[in-house]
């Protein structure tokens, strides 16, 4: 479904996402796990188009994405990002946050379709009037997978999707996600520093350090101790 290869991404000059390959097949959830500035973010907006100054190609459904926005594409793919605070407009209602997409492009039925998105993400419809500010962190990031879900996409990319909420809350959202793919088919690729998160949600993941995919495994054989590179062991070690 995705095909991401050698995509190199450069930031006035040096090189922070160096000759990057992964494949993602539909339904699947492919997580990207690596340390602190290692490129995942950067990889995910690319995939996203937030980031369009990269070398490489990426193929959906065997169609190669150009530099320049492809609407079909950048519709079926949608991002969640780390901080719904931040990524939620402040100044706007939830109803406003969730409709913008259908008003940019038109699309009637407003009402009904923000009112199921809020039920995909078992939020109640009379979350509808408040602002982002009268929510829990959870109730938060629970808007911003319905901001996501509204433009019905194939594919969602979550970069951090549970790293700002609190223990407790993680769980309920990695349990929501896991519950929105199987429902609707979705795929995901998901980014985060923490393997337990990635390992819970993916059946295969890359490691990544210094902008290099250094290993790709399945989250059976990182169960099984069958993790070969330095880092992705270092990682696991650390989420012991
Ligand atoms: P974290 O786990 O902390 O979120 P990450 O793996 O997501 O880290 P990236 O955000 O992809 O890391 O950043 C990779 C490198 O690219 C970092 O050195 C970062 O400073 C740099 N970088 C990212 N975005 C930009 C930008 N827009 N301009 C310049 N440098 C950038
Ligand atoms: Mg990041």
């Amino acid at each position: 479904m995705i095909e991401a290869s050698d995509l190199g991404i450069a930031f006035s000059g040096t090189q922070v996402v160096k000759g990057v390959s992964f494949d993602v097949e539909p339904g699947e959830s492919f997580g990207i796990v690596g340390e602190s500035g290692s490129g995942k973010s950067t990889v995910l907006r690319a995939l996203a188009g937030l980031n369009r100054d990269w070398s490489g190609q990426i193929c959906f459904d065997g169609n190669k994405v150009g530099l320049r926005r492809d609407r079909t594409f950048y519709t079926k793919v949608q991002m969640v990002f780390q901080d719904p605070f931040g990524s939620l407009h402040p100044a706007q209602t939830i109803d406003r946050i969730l409709s913008e997409f259908l008003l940019v492009n038109g699309i009637g039925d407003i009402d009904g379709r923000v009112n199921r998105a809020l039920a995909e993400v078992a939020l109640p419809s009379s979350v509808r009037f408040r602002f982002p500010h009268q929510l829990s962190g959870g109730q938060r990031q629970r808007v911003a997978i319905a901001r996501a879900l509204i433009a019905e996409p194939e594919v969602l990319l979550l970069d951090e999707p549970t790293s700002a909420l609190d223990v407790s809350v993680q769980a309920e959202v990695l349990n929501l996600l896991a519950d929105l793919r199987q429902r609707l088919g979705l795929t995901y690729v998901m980014v985060s520093h923490n393997l337990a998160v990635i390992a819970h949600l993916c059946a295969r993941m890359g490691a990544m350090q210094h902008g290099i995919m250094v290993e790709q495994l399945t989250t059976e054989a990182l169960r099984n101790d069958k993790a070969v590179h330095a880092h992705t062991r270092e990682l696991v070690d650390l989420s012991l």
